[in-house]
């Protein structure tokens, strides 16, 4: 028999699944909310219940978002003429934060990883090649530079690779630019956690590939 009830058990066990979460810091986090005089408990499950209902994925660029095309895509102030390759949307609240950037985004969903078992095929590479094209279309004579800003790990730098094949073609037509985020950024950081005079140097020094 279990020493704890089993709805205090049930939460544990929910906590204990977010990203770096031990069932210890779970168990704190659950006796927090107990504890809790503020029916935090609830604001926290009625939060969490909104989020699910109404958060859905850009439908062009994969970014979270509450309408089916995000704010960032649908405004007439981004610039067209760069997409900026991202591995998740905390990268893209990255870049937004630091204010550096005027372009728009793709969120491919992660990085290409033989040893997780993630290959291309899991990731959104059709998606960015649909959006590419359709980009191309829209703005006509002028050149697509995507900025690929995949973290500086093996992995990334794999994800940038397949990137700059797949559009080998274009490359050579002059139609579009590949460029790579400049390496300021230490190798194996994380782009969600660089501050805004990284971010801005690794933009401004960027490199075509
Ligand atoms: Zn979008």
């Amino acid at each position: 028999m279990s020493v704890l009830p089993q709805s205090v058990e049930k939460v544990i066990n929910e906590f204990s699944k977010l990203p770096g979460v031990g069932p210890k810091t779970a168990a704190r986090m659950a006796y927090h909310y107990i504890r809790s005089p503020n029916h935090d408990a609830k604001k926290l499950s009625e939060a969490l219940s909104h989020m699910d209902e109404n958060v859905v994925f850009c439908k062009k660029c994969f970014n979270i978002s509450e309408e089916e095309i995000c704010d960032i895509c649908s405004s007439p102030l981004r610039k067209k003429s760069k997409l900026c390759v991202v591995e998740e949307p905390l990268d893209v609240i990255a870049f937004e934060n630091s204010a550096v950037y005027d372009g728009l985004y793709f969120v491919l969903g992660g990085v290409i990883s033989p040893a997780e078992g993630i290959s291309a095929e899991d990731l959104r590479f059709k998606d960015l090649k649909k959006r590419v094209n359709e980009i191309l279309g829209e703005i006509e004579k002028e050149r697509l530079e995507i900025i690929v800003a995949t973290n500086p790990s093996l992995e990334g730098e794999a994800s940038a690779s397949y990137i700059s094949d797949m559009f080998k073609k274009e490359v050579k037509e002059g139609t579009i630019e590949i460029t790579r985020l400049a390496m300021g950024l230490p190798t194996g950081a994380d782009l969600e956690y660089a501050d805004r005079l990284t971010l801005k140097r690794a933009l401004e020094g960027r490199k075509s590939i």
